[in-house]
């Protein structure tokens, strides 16, 4: 079966959206792929369809195993081979399920990445016949991106073991620092990028400014109809927000990493079924959740990145419908966003007085006839200039863009030295 037909037959879904064939067709073709589309553009199709055209099995590396279960049971559902290995199963079971990935009709086989550290594991791959290794939200291999997962990096020695298997990367992140740092981090070669517009168009951002946040919400709660999201900081707001909201009769609960599992489950599913309408949560609650008719997303606290803002309003109205991603922002929020950025970045002044250390050592070096790399002990470097970590890395990535200096690979190396390699002239 071809692509459309298998499109049809398996998802009963007329044609392609934007970009999806594209993909797949890039993939057929054995190159590295690099998709990046928002959220709910339909990612997990160009991985899926391409995997059920060709012979054999694909590896899906993914991060979180709520996600892992969801695609497995949908794809079961459609009478599709799918398994997931995840924290909490025995190793006898493990084992019997990689036989079957050898041995059986497997069509996709779901791992952490951290699995991927486990050399039986690789073994057991090494064996099997993989079309196509699929690494969804590919985000988490760049130390840039607001997910870094270390173990993502792990995809690398899966090459390896299996080096003619195409890789498609996927990511709802748009930023050219991510999307570079993806495709050196997973070694792509010949390969292609496709990004899919990231407007939305149903959705309005709209940035409040008013004092009173609980009134506001309220206000919003109750003229916008349907479902929503409330997002806040930590945990103890979580429950107090839903209390406000159900003593001025709205149906809501709350939800975050502290609660008992089953329990967040059941939560989860009371407001996919729109038992509840409103979640109250922290940003704890969200990857993986697929609720088409969400119509409002409030943050009632400032996201930690512009990327989480918009990955986490853009769970608002999956389903094309007018829906609202609110930020209610008051004159304290302005102010806490300032102070961290005066203490993000250095000021002219301090990268003057780092440039002209760097010179004085620069001079030493020319006269010893020792090279031009140094290492630093950070904490040292940052006492003689009175400023943060995160100034003094600031303040020497400009220098580095401008041209001055190269930093070394190995910036961030635990003896807390720091590498600077400083131009030939
Ligand atoms: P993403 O991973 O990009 O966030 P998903 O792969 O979870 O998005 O897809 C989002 C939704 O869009 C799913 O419900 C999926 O079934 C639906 N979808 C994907 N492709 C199509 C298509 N070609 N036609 C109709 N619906 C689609
Ligand atoms: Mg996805």
């Amino acid at each position: 079966m071809n692509e459309a037909e298998i499109l049809k037959r398996y998802w009963g879904f007329e044609s392609f959206r934007p970009l999806q064939d594209e993909i797949i067709k890039s993939v057929l073709d054995g190159h590295d792929t690099l998709a990046l589309m928002p959220t709910g553009g339909g990612k997990s199709l160009c991985f899926q369809i391409p995997a059920m055209v060709m012979d054999g099995i694909c590896i899906v590396v993914s991060p979180l195993v709520a996600l892992m279960k969801d695609q497995v049971e949908n794809l079961k559902s459609k009478g599709i081979d799918a398994v997931a290995i995840y924290a909490g199963m025995g190793k006898r079971e493990i084992d019997i399920l990689l036989d079957n990935c050898i041995y059986g009709k497997i069509k996709f086989l779901y791992l952490s990445p951290e699995r991927l550290l486990s050399e039986l594991v690789r073994e057991r791959i090494s064996y099997m016949n993989v079309n196509l290794i699929a690494v969804d939200e590919a985000h988490c291999v760049s130390q840039w991106g607001y997910d870094f997962r270390p173990p993502y990096l792990q995809v690398n020695a899966l090459r390896t073991v299996i080096p003619d298997v195409p890789v498609l990367a996927l990511t709802a992140t748009a930023t050219q620092f991510v999307r570079n740092d993806i495709v050196d981090k997973l070694a792509f070669k010949n390969h292609k990028i496709f990004v899919q517009s990231f407007a939305r168009k149903n959705l309005s951002y709209v940035v409040s400014a008013d004092e009173d946040k609980h009134r506001k919400l309220l206000s919003i709660v109750k003229n916008v109809k349907g479902s929503g999201l409330v997002y806040v900081r930590n945990r103890r707001e979580t429950a107090e927000i839903a209390l406000f909201l159900q003593r001025n009769s709205i149906a809501s609960d709350f939800y975050h990493a502290g609660v008992e599992k089953e329990e967040r489950f059941k939560r989860q599913e009371d407001w996919k079924q729109n038992r509840i309408r409103v979640m109250v949560a922290t940003n704890a609650f969200g990857m993986g959740i697929d609720k088409a008719d969400v119509r409002f997303v409030v943050h009632l606290d400032l996201p930690d990145s512009l990327e989480a803002y918009y990955q986490e309003a853009g769970r608002a109205g999956r389903d094309g419908s007018r829906s609202y991603g609110v930020l209610l922002a008051n004159k304290s929020d302005q102010l806490a966003l300032e102070g961290k950025y005066k203490d993000s970045f250095p000021s002219s002044d301090e990268i003057k007085k780092v440039y002209h250390y760097l010179g004085n050592y620069f001079q030493l070096a020319f006269g010893s006839g020792e090279g031009l790399s140094f290492g630093f002990d950070i904490a040292d470097f940052c006492k003689r200039f009175n400023i943060g970590i995160i100034k003094a890395l600031a303040a020497l990535k400009f220098l580095e863009h401008d041209g001055y200096i190269t930093l070394s690979e190995n910036i961030f190396l635990p003896s807390r030295l720091l590498f600077i390699v400083g131009h030939e002239d």
